[in-house]
């Protein structure tokens, strides 16, 4: 017979902490908790292997559940001296989901489970406490209605039902909280509630307890797959399968009066990272009060002064509990008559920026060790660290002119500016046509997800530290500011009045989410402390975000097997990167270079040529300023490796493009080029036209342009290899690695290994450096082909770099600029796992990378391997890169240190 109850209760439970597939996060914490000797209410956990074998059996439970629940509820019963449905002396129960990762909000509980017209007066008989047992009552009726009966509002603009029932009667007895109510108002919210349900429903609300029961018990089990749920494990990679398991546990109260209460918190600020413990709570509330953002809560802190001897019981328990699991802990208590009893004890989520200081202070704590530490933010999370943060001086004009309008509580970390929407559906569809959005709601909920990905920011009126919106945006590293009750927001009109002043949807606001302040307007940023550090504007010393960030970077990097590198066409862009950590530059684009200052004028007029001669002279004119190019970004790396690539875009982008313009603008951009070149506009049309191609990316670009116009690339070649002897000469190590673009054939390759060696040798020979110049010529590899023949392209090439962008676009088939209308839905339904130019597609392209490598290192032993595609800078992505031995990932300046980190936490894992 399988175990489908685990029992818990009196100081011993049949399951513990580790049982987390099986019991689910919330089981195994209670299991845990109970076994430590720590006050939890008595009950049982429904496992998870319930939940498979539910969807598996077409929504019917294993036999011998029944059985299994009778007898761990007559435990209880035993426990508590107390019987389920008795109208003498009820035991009620909460019913609460629980999967294996937690999954804030998604899963509905219920509580006071047990009540009907019979028990409830046997629980203000027993209680003594006629307006404590109709408060649980009403509330029971709301929370299953909705719950289990499905009483819900059907769109985004309706109220909740009975919360429209509940404000009614409010308005009637003239009270402005939940606390005002009399027992008579609470006995006629029951009634009402019921007969909503009847008229709506056709269903009368169940007066059995068992019927209470499973019905709660099939809702929770039910729960799993609603869209809300579905919609979240996609967001975070939650597996389908999982399945949640069920807790039934003995309810105390936090409703029983001025001695009674309940809370949420955390063992740390989970948005800042402080080590202090945070949290919020209620007197004379229950449940979901706290983080619902009906009432706002307190700060904890304040607890002490109202119920000393529970407060200090809480602040032991809350050291205990973070000792013992080694990690903030997020944990919800009541407190029943003074007595304290903890409901749930979880790892909380937090800030990325938060959990990459936490990491760092638990080791200096001597809590985890420094490979802990590496492992636990998340990698991504660590650009919150380089994310530019508002302008002070900014801030304080904005503050002289009155633009400062508001204040809440600081739950994300960072500045955000974005023009404001107040509901997620709007935020979402905004943010898809590009625009910056800030969601500014009440308060928000589980089915406000996608909208809160895609915002700015978050902004609400209620709730505190722990309410659903602080708890997502920390966890999506969002900027977010809760509780900020200024705001009097009205959905029906998309505004909201703060003070004297109205801000209508649409209208640019900004927010602060280190002080929670709220400003009107578009506030200018600047660079955060980290960055003001590199760039000596502040001092190390004076910055602790500074000295943690390098505190768990030089951890990362003692583990790490990939080296990290750099794509930067620039000596301040390398500069920078260097002091992010980066070893080398993976990608150097020489086009950018083209722009610069009177360049374009040489590279038009080189594109203008008729002849080889003209084009020669054109060419000649470019040659020193590349070559000072070279010099510049040589010195910044001051030996590191600096991987060159030759001219890559086709040549029409450097002249005027017919679709991108109006004819108007067009034709005066012509004339004006025309002017510059002393040819006729005719002329210049006539080239583009030329030129024009449909699809730039398969066209006349990359080597190709090196095979029709070697001139170009002779030059490039040139200036790269005597930029390095000069640099060479004048005492400084240098690197040069020159990449050919587009490579598709060994054919390709063997032309351009011979330029190169031929005019770099010839260069080299002739400078008589003391320091010999030591280059590498290789390629991109960007075309399946290319992968395919890498064993033959390795004859002739002493590295290869994985340019995934192209190599995903010619991969898949699917032109990069061309992706909106469908990968969104491609992703949705699954078709491709995630957006192929964001993580690398391991099935297709992953596999031709690993083919690649395979090939070329076994004509080339020690070939070297690196990428320098986007997805060098993306966490799943480096860990592919390791997996498959790359040498190095390259990746933009500012993502250095997420790379460093990624790349660190993947050779940990193995
Ligand atoms: P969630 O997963 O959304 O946090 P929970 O199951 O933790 O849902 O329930 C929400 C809240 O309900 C808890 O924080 C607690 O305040 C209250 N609650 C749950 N079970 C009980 C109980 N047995 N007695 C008193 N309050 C409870
Ligand atoms: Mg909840
Ligand atoms: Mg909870």
């Amino acid at each position: 017979m399988s175990q489908w109850v685990y029992f818990f209760g009196e100081g011993k439970a049949e399951g513990d902490g580790k049982q987390k597939e099986l019991l689910g996060g919330k089981g195994a914490g209670l299991a845990e908790m109970t076994n430590l000797g720590i006050p939890v209410p008595p009950g049982f956990t429904i496992t998870t292997e319930v939940c498979t074998y539910y969807y598996a059996n077409d929504r019917k439970y294993p036999d011998d559940l029944k059985s299994q629940v009778k007898d761990a509820l007559a435990r209880v019963e035993q426990i508590m001296g107390r019987t389920f449905g008795d109208p003498a002396n009820p035991l009620l129960f909460s019913v609460r989901s629980g999967a294996r990762a937690s999954m804030p909000g998604m899963m509905d509980t219920v509580l006071n489970l047990g009540l009907n017209d019979a028990t409830v007066a046997g629980l203000a008989k027993v209680t003594g406490n006629e307006r404590f047992a109709w408060d649980s009552y009403r509330r029971f009726v709301a929370m299953y209605g909705d719950v289990v009966l499905g009483l819900k509002p059907v769109d985004k603009k309706e109220e909740d039902p009975f919360e429209v029932i509940l404000e009614k009667v409010k308005h009637e007895a003239g009270a402005k909280f939940d606390t005002d109510l009399t027992t008579a108002d609470l006995k006629r919210l029951v009634t009402l509630f019921k007969e909503e349900i009847k008229r709506k429903l056709s269903l009368d609300f169940p007066e059995d307890v068992y019927e209470q029961l499973w019905g709660a018990i099939g809702a929770v089990f039910g729960s799993w797959m609603n869209d809300r749920a579905i919609a979240y494990r996609k967001l975070y990679d939650i597996p389908g399968d999982w399945g949640t398991a069920v807790n039934v546990q003995t309810m105390v109260f936090g409703n029983r009066g001025e001695t009674s209460g309940t809370g949420v918190g955390f063992t740390r600020d989970p948005a800042l990272g402080d080590n202090r413990m945070t949290g919020e709570f209620l007197i004379n509330a229950q449940g979901e009060d706290v983080v619902a953002g009906i009432r706002t809560p307190r700060p904890i802190s304040q607890l002490e002064g109202v119920m000393p001897a529970a407060y200090a019981q809480l602040v032991d328990i809350q050291h205990r509990l973070e000792n013992h699991f080694r990690d903030m802990q997020d944990f919800e208590f009541t407190i029943e008559d003074t007595k304290l009893w903890m409901l749930q004890t979880r790892t909380g989520k937090r800030h990325p920026f938060a959990a990459a200081r936490m990491a760092v202070d638990m080791v200096l704590e001597g809590l985890i060790t420094e490979k802990e530490a590496v492992l636990r933010p998340e990698a991504d999370g660590i650009a919150a660290f380089l994310s530019p943060i508002f302008d002070q001086d900014a801030k304080q004009a904005a503050l002289r002119e009155g633009k400062v309008i508001a204040k809440g509580l600081p739950a994300g970390p960072g500045g955000a500016s974005g023009r404001v929407v107040f509901n997620a559906a709007d935020a979402e569809a905004w943010a898809n046509r590009g625009e910056k959005v800030l969601l500014v709601r009440k308060f928000t909920s589980p089915e406000d997800i996608r909208g809160m990905n895609a915002a700015q920011g978050i902004l609400t009126a209620m709730g505190g530290m722990t309410s659903h919106a602080a708890l997502v945006a920390r966890q999506m590293g969002k900027v977010c500011i809760v509780g900020c009750g200024a705001l009097d927001i009205d959905y029906e009109k998309s505004e909201m009045v703060v003070g004297s002043r109205v801000v209508k949807e649409g209208d640019w606001l900004s927010i602060d989410g280190f002080t929670a302040e709220v400003i009107l307007g578009q506030l200018p940023t600047r660079p955060s402390e980290v960055v003001q550090v590199l760039s000596g504007e502040l001092k190390a010393e004076e910055s602790r975000n500074y000295q943690q960030f390098t505190k768990l970077m030089n951890w990362a990097d003692a583990h790490r097997r990939l080296q990290v590198w750099t794509n930067a066409d620039t000596p301040k862009q390398a500069e920078t990167a260097v002091q992010l950590g980066a070893q080398g530059i993976g990608l150097c684009r020489t086009e950018h270079m083209f722009f610069e200052g009177e360049r374009i004028h040489y590279v038009r007029r080189m594109i203008l040529s008729d002849s080889e001669e003209e084009r020669k002279k054109a060419i000649a004119y470019l040659f020193p300023m590349q070559k000072e190019d070279f010099v510049g970004i040589f010195k910044a790396m001051n030996g590191r490796p600096v991987t060159v690539r030759l001219l890559d875009p086709p040549l029409h982008e450097f002249l005027p493009s017919r679709e991108a313009l109006r004819p108007e603008v067009f034709e005066e951009k012509v004339r004006a080029v025309a002017e510059e070149l002393k040819v006729s506009a005719g002329e210049i049309e006539a080239r583009i036209e030329a030129l024009h191609e449909n699809n730039p990316m398969l066209g006349h670009r990359g080597c190709r342009l090196g095979v029709t116009y070697p001139e170009i690339y002779e030059m490039q070649i040139r200036a790269i290899i005597e930029a390095a002897c000069d640099v060479a000469r004048a005492g400084i190590p240098v690197k040069p690695e020159i990449m050919i673009p587009i490579v598709a054939t060994w054919q390709e390759m063997r032309i351009f290994a011979e330029m190169s060696r031929k005019i770099a040798d010839e260069i080299i020979a002739k400078a008589h450096a003391k320091r010999k110049v030591h280059y590498l010529v290789g390629t991109m590899i960007e075309l399946p082909r290319a992968c395919v023949v890498a064993d033959k392209i390795a004859g002739y090439a002493e590295f290869f770099s994985f340019g995934t962008n192209d190599l995903t676009q010619t991969t898949c088939g699917i032109s990069r600029d061309d992706v909106r209308g469908f990968l969104g839905e491609y992703v949705n339904r699954e078709i491709y796992p995630s957006d192929p130019f964001q993580r690398i597609d391991r099935e297709g392209v992953g596999e031709l990378m690993k083919m690649a490598v395979k090939k070329g290192r076994k004509a080339r032993r020690k070939i070297q391997i690196g990428i320098c595609g986007e997805h060098g800078g993306e966490p799943t992505s480096v860990e592919f890169c390791h997996q498959i031995g790359l040498d190095y990932v390259s990746c933009s300046p500012y993502r250095v240190p997420v790379a460093r980190l990624a790349a660190a936490q993947a050779a940990l894992k193995e």
